[in-house]
């Protein structure tokens, strides 16, 4: 394993090239350079040598460069094309997330939910006349806090589900500052508009309060009202939807190695791993080197999320079920095409490597070889 290079320790320590060099030589180890690779005990002597209350953390790498310079790559105006957004419902439990997406796709997935509670993050493409649409459920909003902690933000559009028996509820104003964090635009959707005696202008006085003043009084944010059992306000939903998508011009580079998130995995017996990944830029195909997290493969297979169907691409916003990692990656990891199985094992190895030596010494400054770790 090679975790840094004598470069990338002399960086994070804050000490010359010139200086470590000059101690190594000290310690007696010689024919060394500016790109010698230190294992994490040489980097730990060292710095004790150096008197450098350090934490090695992870390793600057070379394989880690080549994640960084794909994550940097600027697509050029004239590659982009403009993918679909990625919407993720928020919200109260109960208060109708699973149902909405469920009209939306035309299946019922709440019915077979042990206690009526969402256990997988799903993510379906849907297809409006030709536009399309990704949605994003999730079992709550940890989930989505998470990725988000993890540099892994997937969401474009916020749907805040909001019941309209119920209103504003504690998650509900949790789930507002999430997206608010997040910086994404948040549509409303006003649910179970289908029960009696809603106060709908209660609900609007709630929002209003919570900093989301609906347009209908003079505000940015619309409010769609839905009934998610009885099919009401779907169309005006999609379309509120398709209508932000259109303002923000949410674009990707179709023609560059895929990149983007692991939304959960799972080990599937004789099968192996299953991971449900949303492609943000890029097309992933069968064939294609991955790698993601501590994991790494070539995709053997992919399937759509809907029906579980083959499919050999998958283009920027496209959800897709990959078969053919080592092991399952976890939920919010980031995923990157490489050309070379070599190198992505590599990047697995030393990662696995890192993830298990982290907090090496009882330091007191904190420094982080591994600039990936901390995008
Ligand atoms: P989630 O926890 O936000 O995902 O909520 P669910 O989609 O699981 O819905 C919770 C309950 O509310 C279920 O029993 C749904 O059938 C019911 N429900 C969802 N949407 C509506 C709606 O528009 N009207 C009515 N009357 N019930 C709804
Ligand atoms: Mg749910």
């Amino acid at each position: 394993e090679l975790p840094c290079s004598i470069r990338s320790f002399s960086e994070a320590a804050g000490v010359s090239v010139g200086k470590v060099l000059g101690t190594m030589m000290q310690m007696g180890i010689g024919g060394v350079n500016i790109n010698s690779q230190l294992d994490l005990e040489a980097a730990e002597t060292l710095a004790a040598e150096m008197e450098l209350s350090i934490e090695l953390k992870a390793a600057e790498t070379l394989e880690n460069s080549l994640i960084n310079e794909l994550e940097e790559r600027e697509d050029s105006a004239e590659s982009l094309i403009a993918r679909a957004p990625v919407v993720t419902f928020l919200g109260h439990v109960d208060h109708g997330k699973t149902s909405l997406l469920d009209y939306l796709i035309g299946i019922n997935v709440v019915k077979g939910e042990a206690g009526g509670i969402t256990q997988h993050i799903r993510a379906y493409e849907i297809d409006k006349d030709g536009r399309k649409v990704t949605f994003v459920d999730t079992p709550g909003h940890e989930a989505f806090t998470e990725m988000r902690a993890r540099g892994a933000n997937v969401t474009d559009i916020a749907v805040l589900v909001v019941a309209a028996d119920d209103g504003v509820m504690p998650q509900t104003a949790e789930a507002i500052s999430h997206a608010k964090a997040a910086e994404v635009p948040i549509v409303v959707a006003l649910n179970k508009i289908d029960l009696e005696g809603v106060d709908e202008n209660r609900i609007l006085t709630q929002l209003t309060e919570h900093g989301l003043t609906p347009s209908e009084w003079g505000g940015e944010v619309e409010v769609v009202r839905t009934s998610a059992t009885k099919g009401i306000g779907m169309d005006e939903l999609l379309e509120t939807l398709l209508t932000v998508a259109e303002l923000n011009e949410y674009s990707a580079n179709p023609d560059r190695e895929a990149l983007g998130v692991c939304l959960e995995s799972a080990q599937e017996g004789d099968r192996g791993v299953s991971a449900k990944l949303i492609v943000q830029n890029g097309t992933l195909r069968v064939g294609d080197v991955i790698v993601c997290g501590n994991s790494y493969g070539r995709v053997r297979a992919m399937t759509d999320t809907l029906n579980n169907k083959p499919i050999a691409e998958a283009g920027p916003s496209t959800p897709v079920n990959v078969m053919g990692f080592d092991e399952a990656p976890g939920a919010g990891d980031r995923f990157h095409v490489l050309d070379d199985i070599t190198k992505a094992r590599e990047i697995a190895e030393t990662r696995t490597h890192a993830s298990s030596q982290e907090s090496l010494s009882g330091s007191t400054t904190k420094i982080s070889f591994d600039t990936f770790q901390e995008r």
